[in-house]
């Protein structure tokens, strides 16, 4: 053994340490809390799906599904593979990229919402991965929170989510006045091909302009080209159609009900004709929450839109649905651009010390009892002195600490102290959860 290579974590992985592991919790129950007031109900699904739902649900012309994907073939199919025999396509895995398409395949697969029952309402939470190169604002590994509603195309339940989304921004502390929401719609099958040929015939006109990738998924993925952060790119896409030019009737007075809405509830947003989202699925509705400053060019924390189609591309009957999903990690970017800290996590309310060794067991069942009772409770670990355990309890915290002493062992009492004012009370040891009690509450 010895001097062996120390290991890191993956390039765009991290860590959460504990005090950041436990924010991220408190993370997820503010969303928990917030979302289920809107009626959203948590749902987990597997991290892993057939390759196939990401390939059919979001696109295969997605950046997302044709170069970001891990994908595994499992071990004994990979023995298959080798030798030659053809593969089903059950067997190709892979790591979820996003969350949407593996809850609109539990609600196919467990039939959620049943012809005429009212809309299923899902929120996740949880790891994402894609094979990308890692920068500030973008992992490997990353947390989103999501919700999806299937079931229902009411303009209100758009609406509704909205809403949802900028009240969960506000609860966790992020400066309404640092967010900007921008709106757009996507139209539906019925109007968005026409539009997209006038894109295509647009980026043909301006070809010379453009960058390679630009150029090589004009056929496949022409709406890509508004997200290129090419200068190029941009200078010509700021001339291009718009979305909104094209709607059909439909189309547009759905739009409408949802910005209606949206005043009506008085959140503010601004209408972007070029805001497409870079996944194949959204049909009307499309909305991004994005942070003025502190994140650079990632500065999406939040977004989301309508998909009216996608349980069908996964074999279900249509549904309606509409979902979003936040980044933990740029949420997290964006609060600390405001001077946001974690807080440190407190790990101790009562450190139990020994006077001498002698009382060591005495101590360390005193220790349980506390602790049964619902009290972080610690006591030392390594033999140390009685003032060296005293500054173990002031690093861990502790606002108490509970002294067995030979005397007061005696009359089967302890001292308790308080280790702000200094102050010391003898109380009985099978009293010292009650005693503990009347002090931290
Ligand atoms: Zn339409
Ligand atoms: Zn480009």
């Amino acid at each position: 053994m010895g001097s062996a290579r120390s290991i890191k974590a993956p390039e765009g992985t991290r860590d959460l340490l504990p005090d950041e592991a436990a924010y991220w919790r408190n993370f997820q129950k503010v969303a928990i809390e917030v979302f289920g007031r809107y009626g959203y109900q948590p749902i987990d699904t597997p991290i892993f799906e057939q390759t196939d739902l990401f390939v059919r649900g979001i696109g295969e012309a997605t950046d997302v599904v044709s170069k970001e994907m891990y994908t595994a073939i499992s071990g004994g199919n990979l023995r298959q593979l080798l030798a030659g025999e053809p593969l089903r396509t059950n067997a190709r895995l892979s790591l979820r990229p996003e969350g949407t398409a593996g809850v609109v395949r539990a609600v196919v697969q467990h039939d959620l919402v049943p012809q005429g029952a009212a809309p299923v309402k899902l929120m996740y939470a949880g790891p994402m991965f894609r094979a990308e190169r890692a920068q500030k604002g973008r992992q490997r590994q990353f947390n989103q929170i999501g919700v999806e509603c299937l079931g229902a195309d009411a303009p209100s339940i758009d609406a509704e989510a909205i809403v949802m989304l900028m009240r969960f921004f506000a609860e966790i502390g992020i400066r309404p006045s640092s967010m900007r929401l921008l709106l757009n719609s996507m139209g539906c099958e019925n109007c968005r091909p026409a539009y997209r040929g006038k894109v295509r015939a647009f980026l043909d006109e301006h070809n010379g302009e453009l960058c390679e990738t630009c150029r090589a998924r004009k056929e496949t993925n022409p709406l890509r080209a508004f997200d290129c952060k090419e200068p190029g790119c941009a200078e010509v896409m700021a001339h291009a159609p718009h979305i909104t030019d094209y709607l059909c009737d439909d189309c547009r007075e759905h739009y409408n009900l949802v910005k209606e809405l949206l005043d009506a509830a008085h959140v503010f947003y601004e209408e972007d004709p070029t805001l497409v989202r870079g996944l194949d699925y959204y049909t009307r509705t499309v909305f991004e929450v994005q942070v003025i400053d502190g994140l650079g060019s990632q500065n999406a924390i939040g977004g989301g839109g309508r998909y009216d189609k996608l349980a069908e591309e996964v074999g279900g009957r249509p549904t309606a649905g509409l979902g979003f999903a936040l980044g933990y990690e740029r949420c997290v970017l964006a609060l600390q651009a405001q001077g946001f800290e974690f807080a440190p996590v407190q790990s101790c309310d009562v450190f139990v010390a020994c006077v001498d060794e002698s009382l060591r067991h005495e101590a360390f069942g005193l220790v349980q009892l506390c602790r049964d009772s619902g009290f972080k409770a610690e006591m030392d670990h390594q033999g140390r002195s009685l003032k060296s355990q005293f500054k173990l309890a002031d690093k861990l915290g502790a606002a108490r600490v509970a002294i067995l002493g030979p005397d007061e062992w005696a009359t089967g009492q302890v001292k308790l102290r308080d280790m702000g004012t200094h102050t010391e009370i003898l109380v009985s040891a099978s009293d010292l959860p009650n005693a503990l009690s009347r002090a931290l509450l």
